[in-house]
């Protein structure tokens, strides 16, 4: 499984990753490479090299959005290509179980086959379903959580209610935060972008269509800036340069903008003049920051982060409370199906007045915090201080007194509120993509919360939790909820109830 978080990995970088930046597998690099290289040199159940081209029916799409249709027996994933299509196949890689292809030519076209919006839709990461309409993109995400369940076959969870995809009625221009790579090309023009597949090749993106417009108004506006300034943008090779990223991230519900400068060292360069133009021609920026990664790494922010001018964080609103937003602090990337996945989550949890709950994974407080005027008490955990201080200053801002955020891991905390007599009616879980420490379910497991609800990001580690959790849950439904349109990204909210 790929981490988004590292610069390596292509495309998009999924905004639930960042918090792996602190978990466990931080240093978990993508492997996709080295996998198949390792592979390559093993024999492949068939003869077949690359560049070799044969007819492909495809038969059914995997979970990262490719077809799948077999040679001679041998999966092979091929991009872009959709169910039921014929085309002719050229192998890009053989491994010893599986082949990677390219689509040569498509000789028979599926009815659900649309022209992608984005160019490089086909180049890039985080496009993988451009190529096919909407209503289908839905029913490929249900179907994805219905795959991975049923590779696990939880014991007693055969007749969990799978309910179709919600999805948005304009599925694009949702994106809040653009995390673009700069780069300078051999022309001398700065380039901002994101990698190509399996690559460290920058495509340039002058356009976006699942980004909120502003936050490309405002992208290709400072690469503008960058540009005339002259400014020295950091090489990878040369290990030179300063400026490496640049991130903007835009509230929704307010009209706020934060631009955050990721940069090699703390110097910048041209800083009062990159400020001026900014104050002058992007009125719309409110926060502009600059955090600090030296050296080569694969993580793209850094541990420190300065104010450069405006406010130091913004501000989103959420069923109306509003929530502060450090440039670290996690929030899920699209504001509009956010307030959806959380209405299902809140639904599902059916608090119920003087009950307490327990809000793990926590971010900056969202779903806690919403529940706090039903619910008793409210606690809850992350671990990025950043995100732990806007969770209680948010939780202040709102006039909240009943609900308090930590910082620590929720394997480490629960069991601590527990022995200290916390015993609460209902626990919220929203793992990264690695799902739930075993030590987290273990005490999930003894403390047997009546109400226990998994919002996923992952139908993969949320069908190998399930299966655990299955000793003493049962599985009510399982909501999918499209937060990524055009991607193969699957959210999930599952309803799980204490067996008697
Ligand atoms: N519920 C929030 C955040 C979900 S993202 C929301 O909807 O916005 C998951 C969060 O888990 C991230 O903020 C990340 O920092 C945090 N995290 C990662 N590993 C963790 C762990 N072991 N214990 C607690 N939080 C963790």
């Amino acid at each position: 499984m790929p981490n988004y978080e590292s610069k390596n990995h292509r495309g998009f970088h999924n905004d639930r990753n960042d918090r792996r930046q602190h978990s466990t597998d931080n240093h978990y690099r993508p492997t996709n490479n080295r996998r198949s290289n390792n592979r390559r040199r093993e024999t492949p159940q068939v003869e077949v090299e690359v560049g070799q081209r044969f007819p492909l029916t495809i038969k059914r799409m995997g979970i990262n959005g490719e077809g799948i249709g077999y040679y001679k027996r041998m999966a092979v994933f091929i991009p872009g290509a959709l169910t039921n299509e014929e085309v002719v196949a050229e192998v890009t890689s053989v491994a010893t179980r599986y082949l990677r292809a390219k689509i040569h030519r498509v000789r028979k076209t599926s009815p659900h086959r649309v022209e992608p919006r984005d160019s490089y839709a086909d180049q890039v990461g985080g496009f993988e379903l451009e190529h096919l309409d909407y209503p289908e993109q839905l029913n490929f995400k249900r179907d994805v959580v219905a795959q991975s369940l049923e590779r696990y076959q939880p014991e007693g969870y055969r007749h969990y209610d799978l309910r179709p995809t919600l999805g948005m009625d304009d599925p694009y221009g949702y994106r809040n935060k653009a995390q673009f790579q700069v780069r300078r090309n051999a022309e001398g023009q700065v380039e901002a972008g994101l990698y190509a597949e399996r690559s460290h090749d920058l495509v340039d993106l002058p356009t976006c269509s699942v980004q909120m417009p502003v936050t490309m108004h405002v992208m290709r506006a400072v690469v503008a800036m960058l540009q005339d300034l002259d400014m020295p943008i950091y090489d990878e090779e040369q290990e030179s340069g300063i400026v490496k990223t640049l991130v903007v991230r835009a509230a929704a519900h307010t009209d706020d903008v934060q631009l955050v400068f990721i940069t090699n060292s703390p110097k910048l360069p041209h800083k009062h003049d990159l400020l001026t133009r900014i104050a002058a021609e992007l009125p719309e920026v409110t926060s502009v920051m600059q955090n600090i990664n030296p050296g080569k790494t694969s993580l793209v922010w850094g541990e420190k982060t300065e104010h450069l001018a405006g406010a130091e964080a913004i501000t989103e609103k959420l069923d109306g409370l509003a929530f502060k937003l450090s440039a670290r602090a996690f929030l899920q990337l699209n504001p509009y199906q956010m307030e959806v996945l959380y209405a299902e989550a809140k639904k599902a949890l059916d608090l119920q007045p003087g009950e307490t709950v327990v809000d793990a994974y926590s971010g900056i407080g969202t779903i806690g915090l919403s529940l706090a005027s039903v619910a008793e008490e409210v606690r809850g955990m992350d671990v990025i201080p950043e995100a732990v201080d806007d969770a209680n200053a948010n939780a202040e801002a709102n006039g909240i007194t009943n609900a308090h955020y930590e910082l620590g891991t929720a394997e480490e905390l629960l069991p601590k509120w527990i022995m200290t007599g916390f015993h609460p009616d209902a626990i919220v879980v929203d793992p990264p993509r690695t799902g739930l420490d075993d030590t987290l379910i273990e005490t999930l497991l003894a403390v047997r919360p009546p109400k226990l609800v998994y919002i996923s990001c992952n139908p993969s580690t949320l069908a190998k939790d399930l299966v655990t959790l299955a000793h003493d849950y049962r599985v009510d439904y399982i909501q999918s909820v499209d937060m990524m349109p055009q991607t193969a990204r699957c959210e999930a909210v599952v309803k799980l109830s204490r067996r008697v």
